[in-house]
């Protein structure tokens, strides 16, 4: 303890994700990704002279239907404002963007973290256009790609309030999610489709007063935001300790070393000139169309998560690995409907589904087995038809050779024997050529019964139903 001052952290961050329109903010061409360098490119998004642009509507509509997914408030009026700067990236010399008159205000992302409800405040959420893309070390030269010029973004930028680094990484991944389930921006931290800029100060326990911030661009994982942030606090608190200053400026991440990178003194607002785009008209949004958009909002993730543990008796856990993706939660909806079986479902569509999608990095809506299959799969264990460990070999072969779990199961000849004569014989060739295992069992040496069911289990290639078997053995064992 140097100074006995004890410095708590205050974290915002800026979040910009690529909306998923057709098309670009304001231009016709298409707002694809990994198209041939410089193809998707027209008079406006170079930024040519005269060429006017005009509003992409789809893009208003997803930015109004994520600010009332957020609780903000749509302003029936908003300001598109030119963004002045010169970097190679923007042709135009300036960005359009929003500046004092935002599409949303206010809100809030509410999440858990375990038992704690966390509610992060947002300034706003605005509209504007992507820049092109540097590519860099291309032969001793950098290439501009200008495809990803006018591609549209909303930027959600919060409060001043996130209090750790944990909560800035959880922050962004119920961002992630919720932008998923809206079905607006495809959220990929590495291809740059969902970048986050992250703000941090320190400020003194007790003292409302924040300290100067600086930032960290760069940071293309959850891992990368929680690791750049708590390396960022260990230097800040360290120069605030040294009795130093704080400079508010840029640091980039370095995820190889683990370190961060000066880049720049941070620039200021009044550097980039704003003032009111020229070119276009203020933003209307009418209440009809805010209803509409509404309307189009699919249930939450958090609402979802919690009726899951409500109409499903599922953990807190278990709801939240199932509403991590709404495609997921809709695959065992589905599966549960077939079956009534909300537990088993969750086991299955956890432990196999999840892992089998994990290792083919494959999207459940392709998915060679789709609920009616596993649904298929789960009525055969209830009925006893397959033990649960045979279950796994036939849930593979579904995937392999997409057939139905009945076709399966009589292919592989996977039946559960619960025949008692056939588990009969079985039982009494082992008993008998076993005699010191059964002499020590009759002994006294109960334990000896996992022994025997073992064998069974080995000796029926793993298809005697072990409930039928045991009550056979004891019976023999025990005689
Ligand atoms: P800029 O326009 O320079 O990006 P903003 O005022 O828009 O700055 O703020 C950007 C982000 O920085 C916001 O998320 C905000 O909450 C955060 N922020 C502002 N001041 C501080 C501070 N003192 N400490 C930490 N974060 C801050
Ligand atoms: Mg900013
Ligand atoms: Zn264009």
């Amino acid at each position: 303890m140097s100074s006995g001052i004890e410095y708590v952290p205050v974290i915002g961050l800026e979040v910009h994700a690529q909306l998923l329109t057709r098309t670009k903010m304001f231009c016709r061409c298409p707002a694809e990704f990994g198209a041939e360098p410089n193809t998707m490119v027209c008079p406006v998004c170079l930024g040519l002279p005269g060429a006017l642009p005009a509003v992409n509507r789809e893009a208003v509509s997803m930015a109004v239907r994520l600010g009332l997914a957020l609780g903000c408030t749509i302003e029936n009026e908003s300001v598109f404002a030119r963004k002045n700067y010169f970097y190679p990236d923007a042709p135009r010399n300036y960005q359009i963007s929003m500046y004092d008159r935002p599409l949303c205000c206010g809100g809030s992302l509410v999440f858990e973290d375990g038992e704690e409800e966390v509610s992060i405040g947002l300034e706003r959420i605005h509209l504007e256009d992507d820049a092109g893309k540097l590519l860099h070390d291309r032969g001793g030269h950098s290439l501009i790609d200008f495809n990803r010029c006018g591609v549209p973004l909303v930027e959600i930028v919060t409060l001043p309030v996130i209090r750790s680094p944990r909560h800035a990484s959880l922050y962004l991944q119920r961002i992630r999610q919720l932008l998923r389930y809206l079905g607006i921006c495809d959220g990929n931290l590495e291809e740059g489709s969902l970048r986050v800029d992250v703000n941090i100060s320190l400020r003194e326990r007790g003292d409302e007063t924040l300290g100067t911030r600086t930032e960290i661009k760069n940071l293309n994982s959850f891992k990368a935001v929680e690791a750049g942030l708590e390396t960022e606090i260990e230097r800040q608190r360290g120069e605030l300790e040294a009795g130093g200053k704080i400079l508010q400026v840029t640091n980039l991440w370095d995820a190889k070393e683990k370190r961060l990178v000066m880049m720049r003194r941070k620039e200021h607002t009044n550097d980039y000139r704003y003032f009111p785009e020229p070119d276009l008209p203020v933003l209307t949004v009418g209440d009809d169309w805010i209803e509409d958009e509404r309307a189009k909002i699919p249930e939450l993730p958090l609402e979802r998560e919690r009726r899951f543990q409500r109409e499903y008796g599922l953990s807190a856990y278990d709801a939240g690995v199932l509403t991590t993706e709404s495609n997921i939660a809709d695959y065992f909806e589905e599966t549960v409907r077939l079956t009534g079986e909300p537990k088993m479902s969750a086991n299955w569509v956890m432990r196999d589904v999840l892992r089998e999608l994990k290792t083919s990095g494959g999207d459940i809506g392709v998915f060679p087995a789709g609920p009616d299959a596993l649904a298929g799969l789960i009525d055969l264990i209830k009925e006893g038809v397959v033990s649960t460990s045979a279950g796994a070999e036939v849930f593979t072969a579904i995937l392999e050779s997409g057939e139905s779990a009945v076709d399966a199961v009589r292919r592989l000849g996977l039946e559960q024997i619960s025949g008692e004569d056939v588990l009969e014989a079985i039982i009494d060739r082992i008993v008998e050529s076993n005699p010191d295992a059964l002499e020590r069992y009759r002994g006294g040496k109960k334990q000896l019964m996992k022994f025997f069911v073992g064998q069974v289990m080995k000796e029926s290639g793993g298809k005697a139903d072990p409930v039928i078997a045991g009550e056979i053995l004891r019976k023999k064992l025990d005689g």
